[in-house]
């Protein structure tokens, strides 16, 4: 396996991407805002309108890292419930006012009811940075953290609605063992929904994202984080195995053969996903 320039091992690979997360793990977030100026935000909100969870979806986000998918999430299933509540009370003559109060007082406007998000990440640093965050914003009710490698879940068989991985993918070593965990822990017609950098064909374009990468990205590593050689392995982390470019893909378990999980992970992203974003 190559990583930059160097033949790695996949040990060795596993143990540089955890360094580098964990080196980046407190100015993750801030360094994501300016290397994308921002759009990172508005791929992570498309992925979740395209999830539409309703209230009761037991969500998984894998490689979650500080959690920007689970808090996306959970402001989605309020706004619905929130909607349904309003519906509720506009029909007052079927509740008593009695009801609307204690709607109120039980702050149902702000609960997610039966849905669950469970954000796993191989990473500590990453999760204790997210869990921060969650205390910080208030996020607590129906969200959980969890150590855990993709390529080993520690879940039981059937258990979730939704599996999404965001800018994860690409950092797992084995992608053809986390795409057979994500098969797993899935419920038959649950969905696997993955935001990812692809290939640019674009000569002119790619060709200006790697002068960005090599010579943008890691100077603002270097000003914002203090820390160079970490942002400039993100982008040699990325050329393996895949390219620039973002897109999504939505895939629902029933209709995703033993074949899909099987193939070259290479190809498989292509080959797997059946709507683009
Ligand atoms: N999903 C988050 C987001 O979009 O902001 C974080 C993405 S960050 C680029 C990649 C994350 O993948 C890191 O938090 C890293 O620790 C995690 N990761 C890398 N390898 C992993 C693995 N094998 N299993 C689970 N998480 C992994």
């Amino acid at each position: 396996m190559h990583f930059g320039f160097q033949t790695v091992t996949e040990e060795e690979r596993r143990e540089k991407i955890y360094q580098v997360f964990e080196n980046v793990a407190k100015k993750y977030d801030v360094m994501n805002d300016s290397m994308t100026l921002g759009i990172h935000r508005v791929w992570k909100d498309i992925l979740v309108h395209k999830m539409n969870p309703c209230p009761g979806t037991l969500l998984l986000d894998v490689a979650g890292g500080t959690g920007d998918i689970a808090f996306r999430f959970i402001n989605y299933v309020r706004s619905v419930r929130q909607r349904q509540l309003q519906r509720k009370l506009k029909h007052h003559q079927n509740l008593s006012w009695q009801e609307i109060f204690e709607s109120y007082q039980k702050d149902e406007f702000n609960s997610l009811g039966d849905s669950q998000v469970v954000v796993c990440d191989i990473n500590r640093e990453m999760l204790k940075v997210g869990k921060q965050k969650a205390e910080h914003l208030g996020y607590s009710e129906g969200l959980s953290w969890v150590l855990g490698n993709a390529e080993e879940l520690p879940f039981d068989d059937d258990k979730f609605d939704v599996y999404t991985i965001a800018f994860g993918i690409r950092n797992v070593t084995r992608i053809d063992l986390a795409l057979q965990e994500a098969y797993r822990v899935l419920k038959p017609g649950g969905r696997f929904l993955c935001l990812e950098f692809s290939h640019v064909s674009n000569p002119l374009l790619s060709r200006l994202y790697d002068l960005y990468s090599f010579q943008v990205i890691p100077v603002l590593g270097e000003v914002i984080a203090g820390d160079w050689s970490s942002w400039a392995q993100v982008k040699e982390k990325v050329k393996t195995p895949l390219d620039v470019g973002c897109m999504g893909g939505v895939i629902n378990r029933s209709l995703w053969t033993k074949h899909h999980h099987q193939v070259d992970h290479s190809c498989h992203l292509d080959k797997t996903f059946v709507n683009f974003f």
